[in-house]
């Protein structure tokens, strides 16, 4: 047997033993060591706490590979949605957690330690926060109730949330699906504080940063603090098209993956486990009976 077939045609075609046992060619790109995660609308419900089956492979991954997570956010919502739903003990040490952009990094050392922060001075935020409250009513966007403070001083970054910090999800969503009412706000906004970088958030908020403050700018403290090229991350993340907060990333040479939502990124997961676990770990997952 010479490894070839003759088809009807008369073609020459591979068998599929010869197919099976050639070796399968790989670059020379290096294996991923760090995941790196957008948090609202990728590891958990915007603004919500992390699933249980969601926590349960993060606890899995944090065996096998290094863990970031990458988000506007602030230090509290990370407490609130991620870590308290991860159980005390875990393997901290390989998780990494960038609030608000990464203009602030926490790493953990027995506890959370904030590596640094970098901050917004007193008369920039204090002129931040008139402007937005200025475009605001300029704007004349329908507010029917806030719930919960309007406006979040994160130090590093000023986030109005147009209707309220502790708005539900299903008022937000249905608030300004198109961004139309937050463009208006942004078009007052930007000449008030042309110095500041001005970025349409969540489903209602607005971000005030220092310029050049995205994810793309978290990324490349993740490559100096951890002293990894962006080659040996992979990304995944809900809003990866052109305008959407994560774009970024994928510009800055991160391979990404556009998820719909949590329970696609745990898909996404499982099947990097399935690759790189010693089958071990998954052992607490949903759906293995082993
Ligand atoms: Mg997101």
């Amino acid at each position: 047997m010479d490894g070839t077939v003759q088809t009807k045609q008369g073609d020459t075609a591979r068998t599929i033993d010869s197919v099976v046992r050639r070796p399968v060619t790989r670059n020379e790109d290096p294996l991923k060591e760090l995941f790196v995660f957008d948090l609202d609308g990728t590891l958990a419900p915007s603004k919500s706490s992390l699933g249980d089956e969601i926590a349960s492979l993060l606890h899995d991954l944090l065996k096998i590979m290094k863990v970031a997570v990458i988000s506007g956010g602030s230090w509290t919502q990370f407490e609130e949605q991620l870590l308290a739903r991860l159980p005390s003990g875990d393997d901290f040490e390989n998780l990494f957690l960038l609030p608000t952009c990464g203009t602030q990094f926490y790493s953990y050392d027995g506890s959370w330690k904030q590596v640094y922060a970098e901050t917004l001075s007193d008369e920039q935020r204090a002129k931040v926060i008139a402007a937005l409250e200025t475009a605001l009513r300029e704007s004349g966007v329908s507010v029917p109730h806030i719930w919960g403070e309007a406006i979040e001083d994160r130090g590093s970054q000023i986030t109005l949330s147009v209707l309220g910090q502790e708005a539900p999800l299903s008022e937000k969503e249905k608030w300004d699906p198109d961004f139309t009412k937050r463009t208006k706000i942004k078009e007052i906004l930007v000449p008030l504080i042309p110095d500041l970088s001005v970025n349409m958030g969540g489903t209602t908020s607005i971000d005030v940063t220092k310029p050049g403050i995205d994810k793309a700018y978290g990324i490349k403290k993740l490559t100096e603090q951890l002293g990894l090229t962006t080659k040996e991350m992979i990304f995944a993340g809900d809003a990866l098209f052109v305008g959407g907060n994560d774009f970024p990333v994928q510009l800055a040479g991160v391979d990404s993956i556009l998820v719909r939502d949590p329970s696609e990124t745990a898909r996404v997961i499982q099947t990097v486990i399935a690759c790189l676990g010693d089958g071990d770990v998954q052992i607490v997952s949903p759906g293995k009976t082993t």
